[in-house]
């Protein structure tokens, strides 16, 4: 009897110490002065969201959620500015920096690249992108960069990676840089049909989360017609058929309006750059439900920097052709309503400065509430991580920015985030 009492009081104290090393999941109480409901387009005052852990728990009235709210809560006081979800960028390069356009790409090795990424990721979470997808790294080095960021070693936004980005020999994710006798070819090159299926088993084999391809050649690329489609239809449809049987969505870089078509027809998740974008693309991509993630803001960045970027001639010709027409054309497709993914393109202009996309897209037609939620709710739903993130909601993550001002008239005031917090951990406070 003595012995079972004494090992009933050895097996309290264990669980007594076990719950007391049981790490605390800390709660949080944000009192948001204006907050965006992103998911049915309108503002809400006198708000706040009750935070546990990396979840938001409660979102409502400020005065029925802080009632719930235990007395040993973190008060964060943001009842002056206006509190949004973290935004989301659908289009980035964080490996690559806007001083390795062209030739002097080519001196970066992979390792070099992965802790360029490193940088990258830092200063566009505390831009306020606490998500990322990632459309394109050499060498798997954004798949690295997101585990990274996952075990905690270095900071950065959530990332969706694609790995290098599959395209056909000579095309835009190929480099024709070089001369015949160095016999250089990028890793994710391939063509014909046993191979480019290959390539994208391969592609999630090592990681990647979606597939990027190369539907059109490209701007900043030697030999290429951003006009004329790369693949075959064969080709294109049997990548999106792999991909989406291994549960991978499919992002199409395409500027001209038949690699558009072919690709949106093969079934690819998202158009990016569209910037040759036709009504008849349109029509298409709004029966099918395709996502638009346009880049307009680079042009600006671009025609100001090309010079001291010492970028090659053959690439400015082709960047004078496409970035005024893609706005244009761009401007089109928003007024007939296909769907919008807000995407930047960031490392053809500097990381960090994503947010200057907004006010381009606001330009081109988007209403400020639009563009907010083409970077948040659209976004999410496009990477397929609307459960997750996307909107201040209970049970996603704790995402979540601030800004002073009123974004909803000044869409510009998101360049400047006086609060970021990614997973319940403060990144900036102002
Ligand atoms: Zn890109």
């Amino acid at each position: 009897m003595k012995r079972v009492s004494a090992l009933l009081l050895t097996l309290a104290l264990i669980s007594v110490s076990l719950l007391a090393q049981a790490p605390q999941k800390e709660t949080v109480l944000i009192k948001a002065g204006r907050l965006v409901d992103v998911r049915n387009g309108r503002v809400l005052t006198d708000q706040a969201i009750l935070i546990e852990g990396d979840r938001i728990k409660e979102v409502g009235p400020a005065q029925a959620v802080s009632s719930h709210a235990p007395a040993s809560a973190r008060v964060i006081d943001l009842s002056n500015s206006t509190v949004l979800p973290g935004l989301i960028d659908c289009h980035t390069h964080l490996t690559f920096d806007p001083n390795h356009t062209g030739y002097a790409g080519l001196s970066i090795s992979i390792p070099r690249e992965a802790l360029y990424g490193a940088k990258n990721a830092k200063v566009t979470l505390e831009a306020g992108f606490t998500t990322v997808r990632n459309v394109g790294a050499g060498g798997y080095s954004d798949v690295a960069l997101r585990d990274a960021i996952e075990a905690g070693d270095v900071p950065g936004p959530r990332i969706d990676a694609a790995g290098p980005g599959i395209g056909v020999t000579g095309g835009h994710f190929d480099n024709s840089l070089l001369a015949p006798e160095f016999h250089f070819s990028r890793e994710s090159i391939a063509d014909g049909l046993p191979a480019v299926m290959a390539k994208v088993r391969e592609e999630v084999k090592y990681g990647a989360d979606v597939i990027k391809i190369s539907a059109t050649g490209g701007v900043l690329s030697k030999g290429d017609s951003p006009e004329a489609t790369q693949f075959s239809d064969e080709e294109i449809r049997a990548i999106v058929i792999e991909a989406h049987r291994l549960g991978r969505k499919v992002a199409a870089h395409a500027h001209g309006a038949a690699g558009i078509k072919q690709a949106v027809l093969a079934g690819v998740d998202s158009i990016e750059h569209g910037s040759f974008i036709d009504d008849e693309a349109i029509r298409l991509m709004k029966e099918k439900g395709t996502y638009l993630v346009p880049t307009v803001y680079l042009m600006d960045w671009f025609v100001e920097n090309y010079q001291r970027m010492r970028v090659p001639e053959f690439m400015v010709e082709k960047a004078k052709i496409v970035m005024p027409a893609a706005r244009q054309n761009i401007a089109r497709a928003f007024k007939a309503g296909v769907k919008v993914a807000f995407g930047t393109d960031a490392a053809v202009y500097p990381h960090g400065l994503n947010a200057r996309e907004f006010a381009v897209m606001v330009k081109l037609g988007l209403t400020p509430m639009q563009s907010i939620q083409a970077a948040t709710v659209n976004a999410a739903d496009l990477l397929g991580w609307s459960d997750r993130i996307g909107s201040i909601e209970a049970g996603r993550f704790a995402d979540i920015i601030a800004v002073s001002g009123d974004p909803l008239t000044d869409v510009s005031v998101l360049e400047h985030v006086a609060f970021v917090m990614k997973g319940g951990q403060v990144i900036v406070k102002h």
